[in-house]
């Protein structure tokens, strides 16, 4: 009998990427609407990247490789674990995927049966929760206040865990607060993971990104229970080149790239080779280096911008969202979204599937000239 799976069915559309794909939609239809919901970075992908992807299509690196990515990437990125985060990561304990949320994917099959709950840190990402239940897993969520900085307080973490608690995940710098954990509450967490024995899954795919504070790896503190995830996306404006890495466990290393490699075999041959380059080159550092400067010149004009037009604006710390209170254009985030988009002609991400009732997510991942315009239209729209 023909039909959708009841899986398929109970799974909703990502609204990161369907509030993206709408806003760059009307701009299609040549409507005048700023786009405050991407999250990725407008810079364009740094020539030496480039180049170093052109330079392997021309050696021929166009053939399969290792389902789990090649020896020489894997290298590469356990050099990076040791020089970057103080993690010891041997090649055969790192696996690469399609982006880092085909790794977060891999993951969640990869250690979860029906019914294991997983710890999200509300608001969290939208596809934590996506990919948790097409696993069979359960999300049980503990919220966080925008008093706190959107930290996470470890006691009412601890007071969550059951017996059935497969994993926690923690995502610092955080979207899409843009908190930014101390190292203080990312070792509790960690001692926590160890001491209930689960997962610790650390999403550090905007680790470069901090304005305030620095980053901590916990997998420093918990080697054997935390899995470290990243991505190449957002550090090196590479978002579309598709590449995200895991390190952890041997056996749980070992059960995500038997699970690639009967879906999608690998990512991209030369745009692993590319990767190598993005890793190593000294331009990148050049280039993190120029879009974190940007980044937060561009932070502190929304911040500054939308407190002054009186939204609520907790100061985010890294990443590149903002998450005003919007209850003064609507109580509903859903309608405040849509009188944004429809009066104001931005648009914004509501904080609905984030678990962030009364707030928008905004993007500051866009031009100063772009973020002047949008805080004036709101202006307009409050005025
Ligand atoms: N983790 C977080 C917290 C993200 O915001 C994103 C997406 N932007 C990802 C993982 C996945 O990024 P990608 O798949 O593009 O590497
Ligand atoms: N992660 C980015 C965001 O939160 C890109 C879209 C997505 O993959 O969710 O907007």
């Amino acid at each position: 009998m023909r039909g959708l799976s009841k899986r398929v069915q109970a799974l909703k559309p990502s609204s990161t990427v369907a509030m993206n794909a709408k806003a760059l939609e009307l701009r299609r239809q040549g409507v005048d609407v700023i786009a405050l919901t991407a999250g990725e970075p407008d810079f364009d992908t740094p020539e030496h990247i480039k180049e170093a992807a052109w330079r392997a299509l021309k050696e021929g690196k166009t053939k399969y490789t290792p389902p789990a990515g090649i020896p020489e990437l894997r290298e590469a990125l356990a050099r990076k674990f040791a020089r970057e985060n103080g993690l010891s990561y041997t090649p055969d304990q790192i696996t690469v995927g399609v982006g880092g949320k085909g790794v977060l994917y891999n993951l969640f099959q990869a250690i979860l049966d029906p019914g294991d709950e997983v710890i999200l840190i509300a608001p969290y990402w939208v596809s934590y929760a996506a990919q948790v239940e097409l696993a069979g897993g359960v999300p049980v969520v503990v919220k966080t206040e925008a008093e706190a900085g959107f930290v996470p307080d470890p006691e009412a973490v601890a007071a969550a865990v059951t017996p059935r608690t497969k994993a926690l995940v923690v995502n610092s710098p955080n979207n899409p607060t843009g908190a930014v954990y101390p190292e203080e509450v990312l070792r509790a967490l960690a001692e926590l993971a160890q001491k209930h024995d689960f997962y610790l899954v650390s999403d550090e795919i905007y680790e470069h990104l901090i304005y305030e504070g620095t980053h901590f790896s916990p997998g420093r503190v918990a080697p054997e229970h935390t899995i470290t995830v990243n991505g190449v996306a957002k550090t090196y404006a590479m978002t579309g080149w598709r590449l995200g890495y895991a390190a952890g466990p041997k056996d749980v290393i070992q059960a995500m790239t038997k699970i690639q490699g009967q879906s999608v075999t690998h990512p991209t041959s030369f745009v692993q080779w590319a990767v190598i380059e993005a890793l190593e080159s000294e331009k990148s550092l050049e280039f993190i280096r120029m879009a974190r400067e940007a980044f937060d010149r561009r932070r502190r004009l929304v911040v500054e911008g939308l407190r002054a037009l009186g939204l609520k604006t907790p100061e985010p710390k890294g990443a590149f969202y903002v998450m005003p209170d919007v209850t003064p254009i609507h109580e509903d985030e859903l309608k405040a979204g849509e009188i944004l988009l429809e009066r104001a002609r931005v648009a914004v991400v509501p904080g609905t599937d984030f678990k962030a009732p009364g707030h928008v997510r905004m993007s500051y991942a866009t031009s100063e000239e772009n973020l002047k315009e949008a805080l004036r239209r709101i202006g307009e729209l409050l005025g």
